[in-house]
């Protein structure tokens, strides 16, 4: 039958391409359904655009350090427009990629909104929402369709970006409020600063990145403030007016504010209303599609991956969910996602990372005395001549029983590319003896994890 699949996956973001095109692979007829574009919030407006800022903004660091090298500018322009056009022109590389990828693979791309109308058929509604409806029908249906900003219920809340409206700007304005304390807002507080814009980060609630170590996330706070950063702790949005780039905020604490742009980076929800969720039977909640080890809803043709499912909501996750999913349901196969030891990073400026239990879940677990905590702080050879710049700090929280290490958190430059590596150590069940008998690689920032004493 022409329209009916053995999987429909309706959004192609980080797990539904990896599960339609892994579904494809072991010869099941495939259909991918994406309402925006292909490629999904990592490609789109997530990881990927958030990073080539992040690339682009650390050059006004280096330069700053360039005199100290002996490397002199006559004249030095930060232009965020060029910025801003190059990186939309590498998304819609990646976009057209992904699109090859799935042809390539044999899955069949509808674009526009999908709708369940039962718990074996897909309505997709044309990409201007009404017109042009097509139904399809699935022996299978994966939901992936992600999460969304939060854009709080205040008075004057759209004249306020989310972070899918940062990626679309022309150019970052000159000064710009930044609401929430998490890790979206402490990058895009990092990126602006280092581009030249003002930035105050307002924060409800009394530090930065709740689940990362406090140690961590306090040096971060000190030296995202010492970089520039105006931090106001304990206070909340109640209300915004004017217009575009002339905006003026109330805060619970009675300050007035003016400010060109406000970022509310305050958390995501999943995409769960206009699914048509009901109409299938699907049970869900306000935060999430509940599902069990193998990805299955209460419906038995039904089943959920990636954001929407609100478990861990990182790439690299919603694309083992995706590929794990289709390797069982297609390829018999048994593997299922390893939820311990996901290693995380926040691209601020510095740079942090961490891997395994913080220091106060450790605490929590084992108590004071059954731990031990191995930490360092230096300043790295990078800065040794410029004398400015973040310190690093290196952390490792070692079980004292069995010695192994269960914690590994890093703030500094690289510090995402070798918590990646430490990962492996710690999946391993490497303990501190195993970290010292590792030959050091001198000079380099990391070695100072394997000469801790
Ligand atoms: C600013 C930002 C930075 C981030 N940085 C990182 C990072 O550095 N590292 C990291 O690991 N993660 C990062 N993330 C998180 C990461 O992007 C997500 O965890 C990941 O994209 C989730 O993948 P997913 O497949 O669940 O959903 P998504 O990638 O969100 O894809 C869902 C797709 O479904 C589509 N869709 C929604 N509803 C429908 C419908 N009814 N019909 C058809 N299509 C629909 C959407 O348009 C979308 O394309 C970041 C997120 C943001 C917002």
């Amino acid at each position: 039958m022409e329209n009916f699949f053995d999987l429909i996956v309706l959004g192609a973001g980080s797990g539904g391409l990896a599960a339609a095109k892994r579904a494809a692979s072991y010869g099941a007829r495939v259909a991918i359904v994406e309402g925006s574009r292909v490629g999904g919030t990592c490609v789109i407006r997530g990881c990927v655009p958030k990073k080539l800022l992040v690339y682009g903004s650390l050059y006004g660091e280096y330069i700053k350090d360039a005199e100290s090298f002996g490397v002199t500018f006559s004249k030095v322009v930060i232009d965020s427009t060029v910025l801003l056009e190059n990186i939309r022109k590498e998304v819609d590389r990646l976009n057209q990629l992904h699109i090859e990828f799935l042809s390539k693979a044999g899955v069949e791309l509808f674009e526009g909104w999908a709708e369940f109308r039962g718990p074996n058929s897909i309505l997709i509604k044309g990409l201007d929402n009404n017109h042009e409806q097509k139904e399809i029908r699935g022996r299978h249906i994966l939901i992936a369709v992600g999460g969304k900003p939060i854009r709080p219920e205040i008075e004057g809340s759209s004249l306020a970006w989310v972070s899918d409206d940062m990626f679309l700007l022309k150019r970052f304005p000159p000064d710009v409020v930044i609401v929430g304390g998490g890790f979206i807002a402490c990058e895009f507080a990092s990126i602006l600063n280092s581009l030249g814009t003002k930035v105050t980060q307002i924060v409800r609630g009394t530090k930065l990145l709740k689940g990362f170590d406090s140690e961590l996330s306090n040096v971060l706070r000190d030296e995202m403030q010492a970089k520039g950063i105006n931090f106001k702790f304990g206070e909340s949005i109640l209300g915004i007016e004017g217009k575009a780039n002339d905006l003026r905020i109330f805060t619970s604490n009675s300050h007035s504010l003016k400010c060109s742009g406000l970022l509310f980076a305050i958390g995501r929800t999943p995409v769960i209303t206009n699914l048509g969720l009901d109409r299938a039977g699907v049970i869900y909640t306000k935060d999430k599609i509940e599902v069990d080890a193998k990805n299955k809803t209460n419906i038995p043709s039904i089943f959920a991956i990636g954001d929407v499912t609100n478990r861990i909501n990182l790439t690299p996750v919603a694309i083992d969910e995706g590929r794990k999913f289709s390797d069982w349901l297609f390829g018999d196969k048994q593997d299922s996602v390893n939820y311990n030891l996901v290693p995380k990073a926040v691209f601020s400026q510095p740079e942090i990372a961490s891997v395994g239990l913080t220091e106060e879940e450790a605490m929590e677990k084992f108590g004071k005395d059954g731990l031990k905590i191995f930490r360092t702080r230096f300043r790295p050879m990078s800065q040794a001549l410029p004398k400015r710049g973040s310190r690093c700090l290196l952390k490792l929280i070692v079980e004292k029983k069995g010695q192994k290490v269960i914690g590994c958190h890093m703030l500094g430059e690289h510090s995402s590319e070798i918590i990646q590596m430490a990962s492996i150590a710690l999946v391993k069940g490497a303990t501190k003896l195993d970290f010292d008998k590792t030959m050091a690689l001198h000079p380099t920032i990391s070695e100072e994890f394997v000469t801790l004493k």
